[in-house]
């Protein structure tokens, strides 16, 4: 087997070393939640850019930092099939949500409620995410 190779980079929000082994994913995002593409936050509110729930939003629930994913309430929905666990207990069907890859969605800004592409802003130590449409922090 191959050995991996370990590339550093800073992340720009911790300013910590950043290890590219699989995707470009700050290995401290326990501390800054940040992801390289596109950093979303759980509670932010996205827009689905494909599929079938194109166009539609939601709030993330969740975010995977380490496949790139995250979960989107009520977005890309699967139905799953419960058995009974327990006799007289009835089998039911439950939609949960999948996790959907973070280059399928986009954040909706919270100044001008249009998704639209963030840049970062540094202030000494704070990192702040800046709209591009409207350059309003969020
Ligand atoms: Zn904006």
């Amino acid at each position: 087997m191959r050995s991996l190779q370990w590339q550093k980079n800073w992340c720009k929000s911790t300013n910590l070393p950043i290890h590219y082994k699989y995707t470009n994913i700050c290995i401290f995002v326990e501390i800054c939640n940040f992801v390289d593409k596109m950093n979303i936050r759980t509670n932010d509110t996205i827009m689905m850019l494909i599929g079938k729930d194109k166009g539609k939003t939601g709030k993330i629930l969740q975010v995977l930092p380490k496949s790139g994913k995250a979960v989107v309430e009520g977005l890309n929905l699967v139905k799953r099939h419960q058995r009974p666990k327990k006799q007289g207990q009835k089998g039911e069907i439950i939609s949960r949500p999948r996790p959907i890859d973070i280059s399928n969605v986009m954040l909706i800004c919270r100044h001008c409620k249009k998704p639209s592409r963030m840049g970062m802003r540094r202030e000494g130590k704070k990192v702040f995410r800046v709209c591009k449409r409207c350059r309003g922090e969020n």
